[in-house]
């Protein structure tokens, strides 16, 4: 276990836990404190129109400082939330949250929240969304939920009944990580999308040549573009990377390139400025070169 370590030492102590059984169960009980103890914090990463890198939105996502373990990924500590009916009490504290924190970003800018199938299927959803809005009164178009392709292995009717009623309320949806799950097409009709998010597994070999990536993530574009949804490709960390996204005319951007995601604070900071535009950060030709 990597404990204090330095950026992404955690990555292994993550790995091992996934592994051990008692270390998840260590996890579920510390996860059950860490809402009270003020561990949790949403941060924030921008999303940006792949010409004019101007910012459109901010996707939250959430953070766990554990007392003696330092930094857990969501990519450890969700699943076990999600396996042990953790995951409504987190989610409900991350859509406050971040309504409460785009509620102070100048202009029209968008806060995409992640809502797991196990949310989505809660009767709960529509009046927990409700209430994040109303009690920061961020405007219902300014928040967007992300889900991803799971939430279709659930009951039709209670899915599809779902989707109508956060319609309703306004907000936006966007598919996440779109073509690694049981992706099917039919999906698409189902459901009232405005952004269809292409997962970073095809960014990642958009670059190559010979490499299939680069054709998925165009037949995705002109799918999403038939209907009427917009497209943002996550993942993007090297400049020809974004250069070949831009040129696939993908809408928006979302990648370390641009920035990782950062607290509150640091978005603020940067809006405060009137500066709306991010610069691609010591950018590396090609993603090899970053390691
Ligand atoms: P996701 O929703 O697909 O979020 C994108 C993930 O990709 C984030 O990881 C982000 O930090 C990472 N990422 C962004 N740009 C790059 C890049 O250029 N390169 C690489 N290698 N990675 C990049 P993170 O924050 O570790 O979150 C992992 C997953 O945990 C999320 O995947 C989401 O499924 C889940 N998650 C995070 N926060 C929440 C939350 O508040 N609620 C729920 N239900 N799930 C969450
Ligand atoms: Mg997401
Ligand atoms: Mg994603
Ligand atoms: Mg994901």
């Amino acid at each position: 276990a990597a404990k204090g370590g330095g950026r992404g030492q955690f990555r292994f102590y993550s790995n091992d836990l996934k592994e051990s059984a008692e270390d998840r169960r260590e996890i579920e009980e510390d996860l059950r404190d860490a809402l009270q103890r003020s561990e949790l914090e949403m941060h924030y990463q921008p999303a940006v129109d792949s010409k004019t890198h101007q910012v459109k939105s901010f996707e939250a996502l959430m953070r766990w400082d554990h007392p003696t373990h330092g930094s857990i990924s969501p990519g450890t500590f969700i699943p076990i939330a999600e396996d042990s009916n953790l995951i409504d009490a987190l989610g409900e504290w991350a859509l406050r949250q971040a309504c409460e924190d785009a509620a102070k970003w100048p202009g029209e800018i968008t806060v995409s929240v992640n809502v797991s199938a196990q949310q989505f299927v809660s009767d709960n959803l529509p009046t927990v969304v409700e209430n994040a809005l109303s009690n920061s009164g961020l405007p219902a178009r300014q928040l967007e939920l992300e889900i991803t392709e799971s939430v279709f292995m659930g009951d039709v009717t209670a899915t599809d009944a779902m989707f109508r009623k956060l319609s309703k309320l306004g907000v936006k949806l966007a598919l996440d990580d779109f073509g690694t799950g049981y992706s099917s097409l039919a999906y698409l009709r189902r459901a009232p999308f405005d952004k269809i998010k292409i997962d970073q597994s095809f960014v990642r070999g958009c670059t190559q040549e010979g490499n299939s990536s680069a054709a998925i993530i165009t037949a995705i574009i002109s799918l999403a573009r038939a209907m009427k949804m917009s497209t943002t490709a996550e993942g993007v960390e090297a400049m020809d990377e974004l250069e070949k996204i831009a040129a696939l005319e993908a809408d928006m951007v979302q990648g370390f390139i641009f920035s990782r995601a950062v607290p509150q604070a640091d978005v603020l900071e940067k809006l405060s400025t009137g500066e709306m535009h991010y610069e691609p950060v010591g950018p590396a030709k090609h993603r090899a070169d970053r390691r």
